[in-house]
């Protein structure tokens, strides 16, 4: 039964998935309603569960009817026990089975696990170039990221150390490397590991007594990456040990790629000469991201995944969830979720009540001077715009905007604000708010500029 589920999984989601995330699974046993399944790590283990859980739940019903539940469980690696961090690490280990020391040893078989590529940290397949979205903050660490696919290991870019704050797109372009590397040069074996599982893989390899075989593993690649290093910091053996592994790689011609949240100098507890290493080839940012990107990158989301979002709600989450591209497709997932649960058009009136948390619409004091800005910045006019007397309609209707907003949004006289937008007369004010209310009601496009406006000041 349990290989007719599996069969059946495999049919579905295609050979490149499977063998990706799924061939590891064993069948741990049935007890009663209880269907419990392992995986060699937390990290297979969570993306499984997350991902096939209910597929595979189904699959199980039919084989074993009285079937409530799967519960997914991290194998316990040779007789230790793996529910801790760091053997649930050791536990991925370099070759595909890991968990008898004495089969591995062979030179042989390494040889031949790496030509099939199949001790490769597993890939996400939705972290490809494809779907990374190119803006300035980005593009020149993209650059590098195509030219060290395409060429791995050529002079100047090598190593390729990305750097930049959570959530700005290193994991994604490292596994973009090794995506496009795979395709192209199906014969190079590419590791891609995190430098938390690098240094469970070496104490691991310390305390069984088979460093040699990790050295000769790691050694045997033809592009090593290695993702958030800044994990290494405090860790001499372990970066005594990578800083061998990256010379000899370096040496033998192999490409290098490294990511970590700051540049090689900033990087302090980094010995001296691993940091001179790291930063001989090619240093690239990731920027933080600015409003256009993220809205790109929301378009590319919601384009993918076929959805109809409205251009508004996707402007007003690119103004206000500015952190990291992360909580971006956070928010942009849960109102999609949303909107299918309860099967209500998305618009902007619903956001700030499903994102209340993310928005942190707290009752904050809204001043004139916001008012002018963000209006200001809205229609791509001058602040001084805001005072002048300028009367031509591509800044008269934004200020308009803004007394009406003003009023609407602040305490404030009409008086007071007229005085506020270059001492015009509150009877000017008073015309700018019944002619804008009056406008909403015909123009649509006002309209929604309007309300995203108001939007973006009260929350
Ligand atoms: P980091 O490793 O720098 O912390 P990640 O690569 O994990 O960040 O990115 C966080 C999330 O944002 C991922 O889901 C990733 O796919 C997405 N992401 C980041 N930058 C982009 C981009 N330019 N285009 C599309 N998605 C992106
Ligand atoms: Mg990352």
């Amino acid at each position: 039964p349990w290989a007719r589920v599996r069969a059946k999984l495999r049919a579905e989601v295609g050979e490149v998935e499977y063998r990706n995330w799924l061939r590891q699974m064993v069948l741990r046993g049935v007890e009663g309603e209880l269907v419990a399944i392992s995986l060699p790590s937390r990290f297979l283990r969570d993306w499984v569960r997350d991902h096939y859980g209910d597929r595979l739940k189904a699959l199980c019903l039919p084989e074993w009817p009285g079937t409530r539940r799967v519960d997914f469980r991290v194998m316990a690696d040779a007789g230790t026990d793996a529910s801790t961090q760091a053997e649930s690490g050791l536990a991925e280990s370099l070759t595909p089975s890991p968990r008898s020391p004495a089969v591995a040893a062979s030179a042989a078989r390494v040889t031949e696990a790496a030509r099939e590529n199949e001790w490769m940290a597993p890939l996400d397949p939705r972290l490809t170039f494809d779907s990374f979205v190119v803006g300035k903050p980005n593009e020149f660490a993209h650059a590098c990221a195509r030219r060290v696919a395409e060429r791995p290991a050529s002079a100047g870019f090598n190593p390729l150390f990305l750097y930049g704050g959570v959530g700005l797109g290193k994991t994604h372009l490292m596994h973009s490397i090794a995506w496009a590397i795979r395709e192209a040069h199906p014969q190079k074996p590419v590791a891609y590991m995190s430098a938390e599982k690098f240094m469970y893989r070496f104490i691991g390899a310390l305390r069984g007594g088979n460093t040699m075989e990790f050295k000769t593993q790691l050694r045997s690649v033809d592009i090593l990456m290695i993702d958030d290093l800044q994990f290494l910091i405090g860790k001499d053996n372990t970066q005594e040990e990578f800083f061998h592994t990256f010379n000899a790689l370096v040496d033998a011609g192999k490409q290098i790629v490294v990511s970590a949240d700051k540049s090689p100098n900033d990087l302090s507890g980094i010995e001296d000469r691993l940091r001179t290493r790291l930063g001989g080839g090619i240093v690239a940012d990731l920027h933080a991201t600015t409003y256009e990107l993220r809205l790109s990158i929301l378009q590319a989301k919601v384009a993918q995944a076929g959805v109809d979002v409205p251009v508004k709600v996707l402007e007003l989450l690119a103004h206000k969830i500015a952190s990291n591209v992360r909580d971006l497709e956070g928010a942009l997932n849960r109102l999609v979720a949303h909107a299918k649960l309860f099967s209500r058009p998305l618009t902007l009136e619903n956001v700030p009540e499903v994102l209340s948390d993310l928005l942190r619409t707290h009752e904050k004091r809204i001043t004139i001077d916001d008012i002018q800005r963000k209006v200001a910045e809205h229609y791509a006019i001058r602040m001084t715009d805001m005072f002048s007397a300028r009367r031509a309609r591509a800044v008269a209707r934004p200020r308009q905007v803004a007394m009406y907003l003003a009023k609407q949004l602040t305490s404030r006289s009409l008086p007071e604000i007229g005085r506020r937008f270059g001492n015009r007369d509150h009877t000017t004010v008073m015309h700018a708010v019944s002619r804008i209310q009056q406008l909403m009601a015909e123009d649509r496009v006002l309209a929604e500029d309007v309300t995203l406006l108001r939007r973006m000041l009260e929350t």
